[in-house]
């Protein structure tokens, strides 16, 4: 498989009122087209930080992101963003957030955005409002409008943070149907171990202040994943070793950035 991102020699200062914060150093990653790479550590260690460097959100900083070899300099469409919270538009249709900005009644349009109602299983609520949505409707709603664009790569920010086990476990199944089909490069950021594991081919572990990358932890296990297997529980464990801190661990646990 091809690089399709490659970060190297990244860093990251904000300057603040306090002084200059170290957010990333030295981050040097590179993901495969068609991979599924997911990002874990501690609240504070430039996860957020450094998934908006590749959308191209924050273009001040020091390094290479290469991204199918062009110098990320701005957000494009190629790359689909995805937030904790949804930030749909209030006064749309679900129909009509998915296709944002194109029309609606354009046939090619039309097409897509039913195709894609299908693929995040919101058939029947075409038509309904945002306030009429559970929160993993809503963030459905989002992945479909990140996709009609055909993403190079969809970022995700803590997508499924905000929503219950269930919920949450429904969405992971989602998202791996969708990674499937596509073949979209997907970058997810999580605080939840078992999701990282569950649904990467590469776990990246972070570390807090300054934000650097501790280990990456390949995740050689076959999809579709049962979270009870023994070899599951090992790579979980795998992860879960490399926060051998408490308060690391209380951090991913409780911290809801
Ligand atoms: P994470 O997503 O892993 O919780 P962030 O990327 O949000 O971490 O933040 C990394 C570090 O950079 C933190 O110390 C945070 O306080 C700091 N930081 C993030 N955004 C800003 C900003 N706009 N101004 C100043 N400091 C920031
Ligand atoms: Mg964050």
């Amino acid at each position: 498989m091809s690089t399709i991102l490659d970060i190297d020699h990244l860093n990251k200062t904000f300057d603040t009122p306090q002084g200059p914060v170290q957010a990333l150093r030295s981050i040097k990653l590179q993901v495969k087209r068609g991979e599924f790479v997911t990002i874990i550590g501690p609240s504070g260690c430039g996860k957020s930080t450094l998934l908006k460097i590749i959308a191209g959100l924050d273009t001040a900083h020091n390094g290479q992101v290469l991204l199918e070899n062009l110098q990320v300099d701005r957000p494009s469409i190629d790359k689909g963003f995805i937030f904790q919270e949804h930030r749909l538009f209030p006064w749309l249709t679900v129909e009509k957030n998915i296709a944002a900005d194109l029309s609606i009644k354009q046939p090619e349009v039309r097409k897509k955005v039913d195709e894609l109602v299908g693929i995040v299983r919101l058939q029947g609520f075409e038509k309904a409002y945002p306030r009429e949505l559970s929160g993993g409707m809503s963030q459905r709603v989002a992945i479909a409008r990140a996709l009609l664009r055909n993403p190079k790569v969809l970022l995700l920010d803590e997508p499924f943070g905000a929503l219950d086990a269930f919920t949450r476990s429904h969405m992971q199944e989602v998202l791996l149907d969708i990674w499937r089909q596509n073949q979209t490069t997907m970058i997810l950021v999580t605080h939840d171990i078992d999701e990282a594991v569950y649904l990467a081919n590469r776990v990246v572990i972070m570390d807090a202040r300054p934000g650097t990358i501790r280990k990456i932890v390949p995740v050689d296990l076959p999809y579709p994943r049962k979270k009870s297997s023994t070899a599951f529980q090992e790579y979980r464990r795998l992860v879960l070793n490399e926060f051998e801190r408490v308060e690391e661990l209380e951090l991913i646990d409780s911290s809801g950035i």
